[in-house]
């Protein structure tokens, strides 16, 4: 019956993905709305609907073989046949329940690094995107297999000692160190991290940063942590974003949007990303994420006491392992729902950062900026609304024209 419902879950979470796709691959062929049309000439036009095909092509290979290794290796107790061949080895639990989540996390990989290499070297290739040289990619993977081992697992270790010390204050102590850990790396996580990828860089002096300075001066924002990163190591595509809290908050630009955008653009992005964090975006999205984890830790604590969760798995002892996993499928619902309640919040709070942008600096470069950043990396100008809905943090490009005024 439970086993039933997982399937269930996993083949609907598939449609409901494969439609969302489906429909938004449709409408990228409808005519834009009027603000944005003339962004593309013909051809440009032609290109971005290619790469959105190729894209939604790829998406649906990829979703379509996890599908169907996850319902056969449900159907056919592969879960339970791998936590077997470790407990079989070795005596001690929690060393287990880390080996079983090492095996799964290594086979899902295993699973995706062929659309993962198609993706990078011939599609994002294919469309002049992609920078990354093959020994990036092979460097990229070794340091996220040692930061992985590094720190998700003594944490995973944590969490499952936790368990088997506090069966009943579980979810809550688990939920102290999972929170404790990602307001860690929300203040942190751009000093320690991110240089291990790559290259961040003080803005050298000139026109730009003067530009930078002198807004930044209107705002009372001190410009301590203005970082330029060689995104330009990995693709074309060009970024920026904001991170951390109080003394830790940092602007990241990366050199592909100051190589692409004028200097009053970098500046307009620029305040887009002073205005999430003056609105108090950065941390009532933290908030809401961590309020999320506990009411996902106060379910996991109260279910993991029902030995039928990994008895439907195929097991014959209930481990905490098989039981987490059998929890996290059940879950899928109630996380697309939470993702659509998050991603309505991140566009609701784009918008109040471009508007802040605009009032605060100036409208035409918040606009044009908004245009060449989009137009650059051949977005789908008419995406489904439905699609939007469920998977868009930015609203589109129509939108955000339309607020910025
Ligand atoms: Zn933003």
């Amino acid at each position: 019956m439970l086993l039933t419902s997982l399937v269930v879950i996993i083949v609907a979470a598939f449609v409901i993905e494969a439609v969302l796709a489906h429909l938004n691959e449709r409408s990228a062929h409808s005519r834009p709305d009027p603000l944005v049309a003339d962004l593309y000439d013909h051809t440009e036009r032609e290109r971005s609907i290619s790469y959105g095909g190729a894209k939604y092509r790829l998406g649906l290979v990829s979703s379509t073989i996890s599908t169907i290794v996850m319902i056969l290796a449900l159907t056919q107790g592969w879960f339970a046949r791998v936590d077997q061949f470790i407990a079989d080895r070795v005596e001690n639990s929690l060393i287990v329940s880390l080996l079983f989540i090492a095996a799964l996390s290594l086979i899902s990989w295993i699973i995706s690094l062929p659309i993962a290499l198609y993706g990078t070297f011939v599609l994002e290739a294919r469309f002049g995107f992609n920078k990354t040289t093959p020994r990036i990619f092979i460097t990229d993977t070794l340091k996220g297999f040692l930061l992985s081992i590094a720190i998700g697992g003594p944490i995973l270790a944590a969490i499952i000692w936790l368990y088997e010390r506090f069966t009943d204050r579980f979810w809550l102590y688990g939920w102290l160190l999972v929170s404790g850990f990602s307001i860690f790396m929300f203040m942190f996580g751009t000093k320690l991290i991110l240089p291990l990828f790559n290259k961040l860089e003080p803005l050298p002096e000139g026109e730009l940063s003067a530009a930078i300075r002198e807004y930044c001066a209107t705002q009372g924002y001190s410009l301590s942590n203005l970082f330029v990163m060689d995104g330009s190591k990995r693709s074309t595509k060009a970024n920026a974003f904001f991170s951390g809290l109080g003394r830790s908050k940092t602007i990241v630009l990366f050199d592909t949007l100051i190589e692409k955008l004028s200097v009053k653009e970098v500046v307009a992005v620029l305040a887009h990303e002073i205005g999430h964090y003056k609105r108090k975006h950065t941390l009532a999205l933290l908030v809401a994420s961590n309020l999320q984890t506990l009411a996902i830790f106060a379910l996991l604590g109260w279910l993991l006491q029902y030995p039928e969760l990994s008895e439907a798995l195929g097991a014959a002892s209930p481990s905490f392992h098989l039981s987490a996993l059998t929890f996290f499928i059940l879950l899928t619902p109630l996380q697309v729902l939470l993702g659509l309640l998050n991603n309505t919040l991140s566009r609701r709070y784009e918008f109040e950062a471009d508007t802040f942008a605009a009032q605060t600096f100036s409208k035409p470069p918040v606009r044009s900026a908004l245009s060449k950043t989009s137009a650059d990396s051949l977005s789908n100008l008419s995406p489904h609304p439905l699609y939007v809905a469920f998977n868009y943090t930015h609203p589109t490009l129509a939108q955000r024209l339309r607020n910025v005024g």
